[in-house]
């Protein structure tokens, strides 16, 4: 999670080639509350946000994120109750959500944007492994087989968004200040004022032109935090093509949070 103080500093960030705005309320601004959507209790997360016209509530397409945006703490006050009165629509909402995809035996999972199966094995130095197919092996008990791979999916993802970073930084000659891996719901990468980038370690789901894209996008904010013509012709010089990899993240992106280690309630 951000911390208070960078979160304040946070002001300009972007995502898949948009400028946005972090909403201006701080964390007293938010809460959270459970809701009961048949029969299931669904995390309800209100945020003030006083560009908001009205209140607004939303369910994110892949994640099943239900967010209620309010334009003002009188309208957070009635959050709960307006989220409670849109329950058929965001029952609706959640039911077309595809279901996730554990990583289990047997599962097929894009990795460098591959497909791999996890399967057993009892060999390797670590406990999740590339065997000379290139599929996951994993050993140890099998409850723990979902956790282990997505342990490893996430140093994975470490270990190459860090690297690709500091590649693409030098060759701007610049350095981040601080590289984030998180599961965030929206947001591939995002670069603060304070040059800090922030990644989805679902990056390492995706092929290497997309991953590369995502990287160069963020480190060339570190040049220009803006989406002008200097910013792209950074970008540009990084990656040769960044239509390609805005066009498949925004046909496969969604799909890509499918993965999960545990069954959602
Ligand atoms: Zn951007």
């Amino acid at each position: 999670m951000w911390d208070l103080a960078r979160r304040a500093k946070d002001l300009v960030s972007c995502s898949e080639g948009k400028l946005m705005r972090k909403p201006l309320a701080s964390r007293r601004g938010s809460k959270r509350e459970l809701l009961r959507i048949e029969g299931r209790a669904v995390e309800v997360t209100m945020r003030l946000n006083p560009r908001a016209r009205r209140l607004i509530v939303k369910v994110h397409p892949s994640t099943g994120e239900v967010t209620v945006v309010a334009p003002s703490q009188r309208a957070l006050d009635r959050a709960l109750d307006f989220a409670r009165g849109e329950t058929p629509w965001i029952a609706r909402q959640l039911a077309r959500i595809p279901q996730p995809i554990r990583l289990v035996p047997g599962a097929r999972i894009p990795f460098q944007g591959i497909e791999r199966t996890v399967l057993r094995g009892e060999r390797g130095n670590g406990p999740v492994w590339q065997d000379e197919a290139g599929n996951l092996r994993v050993s140890g008990r099998e409850e723990f087989v979902p956790r282990r791979v997505l342990d490893f999916l996430k140093r994975e993802a470490r270990k190459a968004l860090e690297v690709r970073s500091r590649e693409y930084a030098l060759l701007l000659g610049t350095k981040p200040s601080h590289i984030a891996v998180r599961d965030t719901a929206s947001r591939w990468g995002s670069c603060s004022a304070s040059r800090s980038i922030s990644y989805s370690w679902r990056l390492i789901l995706a092929p290497a032109f997309v991953f590369d894209y995502v990287v160069a996008h963020e480190v060339a904010h570190l040049r220009e935090l803006n989406h002008g013509p200097r910013f792209w012709k950074l970008v540009r010089s990084l990656v040769p093509d960044i239509d390609a990899p805005q066009v498949w993240l925004r046909k496969n992106g969604a799909a890509l949070h499918r993965y999960a280690a545990r069954k959602q309630a």
